[in-house]
């Protein structure tokens, strides 16, 4: 029987997932490997030649299999990264995408600049948790209040809060946007207001990738017709939740600057409304400083 070692399999597992038109194929061989083999992505090139067994070879063919069925390898893995931390995700959640670092960048820059002692800032719809967890990480003193609708996403998210010891200062609260913050705050409590809410909107979700509007949950992708139903409840609600001086910055689609733009002037008294791109170049960001 042939001898499989790890270099030959990375080779045949990207080669197969080329042929299946899997995005980063070669990326996602190496995950695949490292998971099942329990080793990190350089140990797999420092052990090249090293013969791999068949119970493991039995497991690689299975997630290989639906890897080319274009199931996210994330979800196959359980994990991914974001931010330089290690995340665990569900397909009960979003998977975090790379583009959502500038949310957090530009949450931390404003919160450091901004010198409150102990600052208090709300994550809505925090799906895995990576945008409050990423945020408290890299900020000593912030406390996060982090909300979703949904109950399953809310237990990667603590799977998540715990993984990085947060659990001091990120709290998790099951209900729809501010809702369930009502109880724990006083009015007008927060520092800071970060949100990736869903946003796709009808016409875009037929235009995704299988891997993402097969496997994904629709209910953390699809807001509405124009993919602005989540923005419009939060626009309806945020002023007041928000500290006078206090910043909102929202993830958004390449094409909903203008119109989220209206929505927050008409929601409380914010002072310049800022559209941030991406490292693509497309309109990502929007944040926005309440001035009275
Ligand atoms: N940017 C994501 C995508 O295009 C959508 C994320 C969201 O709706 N929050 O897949």
């Amino acid at each position: 029987m042939q001898k499989w070692t790890i270099k030959g399999l990375l080779d045949w597992v990207n080669q197969y997932l080329s042929e299946k038109k899997v995005d980063s194929a070669r990326l996602g061989a190496e995950l695949i490997l490292s998971y099942i083999l329990e080793k990190s992505r350089i140990e797999l090139y420092t052990h090249f030649d090293m013969v791999v067994e068949k119970p493991q070879l039995d497991r690689l063919h299975q997630l290989v299999k639906r890897a080319g069925e274009h199931e996210p390898v994330a979800y196959l893995v359980g994990k991914c990264e974001f931010y330089s931390l290690e995340i665990f995700v569900d397909s009960s959640c979003l998977i975090p995408r790379p583009e959502t670092e500038l949310l957090v960048e530009k949450a931390i820059d404003f919160l450091r600049r901004q010198g409150q002692q102990k600052p208090l800032v709300c994550d809505l719809c925090t799906g895995s948790g990576c945008v409050a967890a990423a945020i408290a990480k890299n900020h000593p003193s912030a406390s996060i209040i982090a909300t979703d609708i949904s109950e399953k996403a809310l237990v990667i998210a603590a799977k998540n809060i715990a993984h990085h010891k947060l659990n001091d200062r990120v709290e998790l609260l099951c209900g729809d946007l501010f809702e369930p913050v009502i109880k724990h705050v006083d009015k007008d409590a927060f520092d800071l207001i970060v949100s990736n809410p869903p946003y796709v909107s009808a016409a875009e979700f037929q235009t995704l990738d299988r891997n993402v509007k097969d496997y994904e949950p629709q209910s953390a992708l699809l807001a509405g017709e124009a993919g602005l139903d989540v923005y419009r409840k939060i626009a309806a609600n945020i002023d007041g939740h928000l500290k006078v001086g206090g910043a909102v910055m929202l993830e958004i689609g390449y094409s909903q600057a203008e119109a989220v733009t209206k929505l927050l002037e008409a929601a409380a008294a914010f002072g310049s409304i800022k559209v941030e791109k991406d490292f693509a170049g497309n309109d990502r960001l929007i944040t926005a400083r309440k001035c009275q």
